[in-house]
Parts: C-alpha cells; sequence; structure tokens
C-alpha cells in the first residue's frame, strides 16, 4: 500500500482519489475551497468511457446518470427547424457526478480548506506544503488542481491558459418556466441554433435533487460569443461594483448589465426557444474558453491530470471524461509499477499525446469563431448545421485512436 496524495477535489481528484483507494492505497486528497464545491448545475455530455471510469471508481452506473436525448436538432432563428440528426446521448450535470463520486469516497480522507502552496521531492518522497502551515508527505502527488494549477505552475511555468477569443453564457432553466412551444420543438433535443459568428447550444439535464421526471427537469445551455481580450472580456469579468476577476467571474458575481446585454443579444439573434430560455434563467453566468496544452504533465513523483494537464475546449464535450480516462491510466500504471515515477512516467507515455490530441480536436471545432470580426476567406470556415451537429460532443475514441483528431486538410471544407 503506497501513500499517495491528490491535490484537487473536483471531478478529476474525485475519479483518482476513488480508484485509488479502491486499489488499496492511502490516498489523501487535499481541496482548497472549504465548503461543498458548486458547478452551478451546467451540463455534462456523457460517453461510454466516463460510464466506465464512475465504474472504475465503484459507482453503479444506471439510468439515473442523466436524461436519454435520442436526438439533435438546428433552430434557425425564426425558430424553424433546419436540420435535425438521431444521436442517443446521456446528458447529465457537473453536480450529478460530484455527488456520486464525493459521496463515494471516504470524507475522512477528503480534507478541505487545504490550498497546497508548494510541492518539493527527492528521491523517496514528495513533500507537500499548504496556506494553513499543514505539511504531507507522500510517495507520489497527483495533481488535479485545475485550469489555474499551483502545481503546474510550479514545474512547468512556461505552461499557461491561452484565450480562446471567446467566451461561454452558462445557465440552466427550469422546465415548468417553459412555453408549449419551446418544449415542444426544443426541450427534448441537443439544440443548436447558429447565427453568424456565434453558437448556441443546449441539452435538458436533471433538476433539483437530480430530479429526472418530466416537468421537474431543467434545459441546460452553453452560449459561445466572441468576446475581444482588450475591451469586452474586461467588461464581461467586472463585477457591479468595478471588481475585476481576471481569471474567471464568480457565477454571482456577473454584471447585471451584462446578463441585460446577453438576453437582448439572444431576442435579436437567437431562436426564439433559445431566447425565452436565456430570459428565464435566473442567473446566466460566463467563462472564458482557454486552451492548454501540455509538453510535459510528469515531473518524477507528481503527475499532472484532468484540466491542470490539459483543456480542450468544451466544443468536444470531453473534460470529465478524459479526465476520468487519465485516472484509470494512473491507476492501472500504479499496479504494474507500484506508486513510482516509473508508473507515472508509463502513464505520460499513454496520456500525453492523447491529451494534446484532444486540444487539438477542440481547437479545430472551435476555429470559426476565433474568425468573428476578421474577414474569412475559407470557405471552410462556415458553420454548417449537420457538420456541427455531427462533430460537436461526440464520442471521439475511434478518432483519437487513428490519430485522427484533425482532418487532413483535404477533408476540412465540410468543418465549421
Ligand atoms: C462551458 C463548458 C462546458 C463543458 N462541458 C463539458 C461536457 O459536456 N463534458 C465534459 O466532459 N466536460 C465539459 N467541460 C469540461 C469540464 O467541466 C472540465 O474539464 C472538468 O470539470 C475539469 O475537472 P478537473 O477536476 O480537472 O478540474 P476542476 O473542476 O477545475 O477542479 C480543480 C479543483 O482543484 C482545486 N484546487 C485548485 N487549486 C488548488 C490548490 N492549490 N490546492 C488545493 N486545491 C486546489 C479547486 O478548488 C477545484 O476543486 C466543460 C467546460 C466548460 C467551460
Amino acid at each position: 500500500m503506497a501513500k499517495i496524495i491528490v491535490v484537487g477535489g473536483s471531478l478529476g481528484g474525485l475519479f483518482v482519489a476513488n480508484i485509488l483507494l479502491k486499489q488499496g492505497h492511502d490516498v489523501t486528497l487535499l481541496e482548497r475551497a472549504a465548503g461543498l464545491l458548486n458547478g452551478r448545475g451546467a451540463g455534462i455530455v456523457t460517453h461510454n468511457a466516463l460510464a466506465d471510469a464512475l465504474r472504475e471508481a465503484g459507482i453503479q452506473v444506471d439510468d439515473s446518470l442523466g436524461v436519454l436525448v435520442k436526438k439533435r436538432v438546428t433552430l434557425g432563428s425564426d425558430g424553424t427547424c433546419l436540420a435535425d440528426m438521431d444521436l442517443p446521448q446521456i446528458l447529465t450535470s457537473w453536480s450529478r457526478l460530484y455527488h456520486l463520486l464525493k459521496t463515494n469516497f471516504p470524507e475522512r480522507y477528503y480534507l478541505q480548506g487545504k490550498q497546497v502552496k508548494s510541492v518539493s521531492q527527492d528521491d523517496d518522497k514528495v513533500y507537500v506544503s499548504c496556506e494553513d502551515g499543514s505539511e504531507y508527505t507522500a510517495d507520489i502527488l497527483i495533481a488535479s488542481d485545475g485550469i489555474h494549477s499551483t502545481i503546474r505552475a510550479q514545474f512547468a511555468p512556461n505552461i499557461k491558459p491561452q484565450y480562446a477569443g471567446y467566451v461561454a453564457w452558462r445557465g440552466v432553466c427550469d422546465e415548468d418556466y417553459l412555453s408549449k412551444l419551446t418544449l415542444d420543438t426544443l426541450f427534448d433535443y441537443f439544440g443548436f441554433c447558429l447565427p453568424q459568428g456565434e453558437q448556441m447550444l443546449g441539452y435538458p439535464v436533471a433538476g433539483l435533487n437530480n430530479d429526472l421526471r418530466p416537468g421537474k427537469r431543467r434545459y441546460n445551455f452553453v452560449w459561445y460569443r466572441a468576446a475581444p481580450e482588450s475591451d469586452e472580456l474586461i467588461k464581461l469579468l467586472t463585477d457591479d461594483d468595478g471588481i475585476f476577476y481576471p481569471t474567471g467571474i464568480p457565477p454571482l458575481k456577473v454584471s447585471w448589465r451584462n446578463i441585460h446585454d446577453v438576453r437582448e443579444a439572444a431576442r435579436t439573434l437567437l431562436a426564439p426557444q433559445f431566447a425565452e430560455i436565456l430570459e428565464k434563467t435566473a442567473a446566466p453566468f460566463l467563462q472564458p474558453i482557454y486552451d492548454v496544452r501540455s509538453d510535459q504533465t510528469v515531473f518524477g513523483r507528481i503527475a499532472l491530470m484532468g484540466d491542470a494537464a490539459f483543456v480542450g475546449r468544451p466544443h468536444v464535450g470531453m473534460g470529465v471524461t478524459k479526465a476520468g480516462d487519465e485516472a484509470i491510466a494512473i491507476a492501472k500504471q500504479i499496479k504494474i509499477f507500484g506508486a513510482t515515477p516509473l508508473a507515472l512516467e508509463a502513464y505520460s507515455n499513454e496520456r500525453l499525446q492523447l491529451g494534446q490530441d484532444v486540444v487539438a480536436r477542440a481547437q479545430y471545432l472551435g476555429r470559426y469563431m476565433q474568425s468573428q470580426g476578421k474577414k474569412v476567406e475559407q470557405e471552410h470556415l462556415k458553420r454548417n448545421a449537420n457538420t456541427v451537429m455531427a462533430e460537436t460532443a461526440v464520442d471521439i475514441s475511434a478518432l483519437l485512436a487513428s490519430g485522427k483528431a484533425v482532418p487532413d486538410s483535404s477533408d476540412a471544407s465540410t468543418s465549421v
């Protein structure tokens, strides 16, 4: 039995901590937040690999995981259906996954209010210092401390999140607030709306307390909108008291003026069904979209995983699934090589290229967003409803396995 520290108690950290604990290791998880984490109920697209990772973590996967959606639709700005596509998928929510993983992990090993300040290592051990003065020693450390990872900043300071030039407005709207038109033409579907240079998508998720009953569910939306870094982004990340949050504005701090503006834009640009959803969502919030592409994820006895290692833009709908895959890979290599640098090196060999490919795929899917405001000669950057529906948040395991995350330029004429 090895002593293993996991830094970060969100989905990535909980995946690996649960799997390693099940393997019989002495796992301590350090999470900087003091209370329950909050994903604002935002939706998560699932893939088979995500269900596999949950099972590996010791969680039974059944119909209560999420809402089964059978079809995708793209609505025009007048609300009519432009195109549709059969594509069954289970849509769950961040909070559902967090609840499943957190309740499965013993509280005594999940230490909160533990902000890791720095990490060091020698030939035998890794040493962790927290802001509250506490210190920990272990055989290896898994860093799943997110996009702004403290541990990546210490060991690979050159790898930084790169802003993609646009943000995602997000939110969830209660099903029973919605009109019959929206319920009949959008609610049961993975829906899209594609005004020039923008992309709105949404899908149903469970309601309060994972309620999956019709009438009790919610519609989750993600609206990608260009926001130049020099002006619009600063405005969006500044609250009503003038405080600027450079790394992301807390959901409840989003300015009412910006919420007003995005609702107004929805009325002008989007299908009325989506505009209604935005209007009736109590507290829309936003996240800037970043790429993180690491060229090294293992440093002796320390390994990065989840968003700390790679962030692919959410068009791939892969972040959580990727974290689950990485957790499985880490645990598998530890089973073979023990909790040693050798095991972490083997994990890196298995996953580094795949992580980079996910980032490349996500950049490819997001390219048209970056063309906003620029002259785009390439016809292939034009959106196409069928292509967007076929490529967004689908299982790309076969593409990754074949090394074809991004099509050859000859294929790209059909891309978005
Ligand atoms: C708009 C949008 C839509 C998305 N949709 C999907 C989707 O459909 N499907 C999907 O799979 N993924 C999706 N994702 C991505 C997914 O949400 C992330 O990839 C995933 O949640 C990352 O999990 P993580 O555990 O690696 O990082 P995080 O959730 O960021 O967790 C990091 C944790 O580390 C803690 N921490 C940070 N620093 C320290 C420190 N110094 N000491 C201790 N603790 C620390 C933090 O408090 C936090 O709890 C989406 C993302 C966005 C922005």
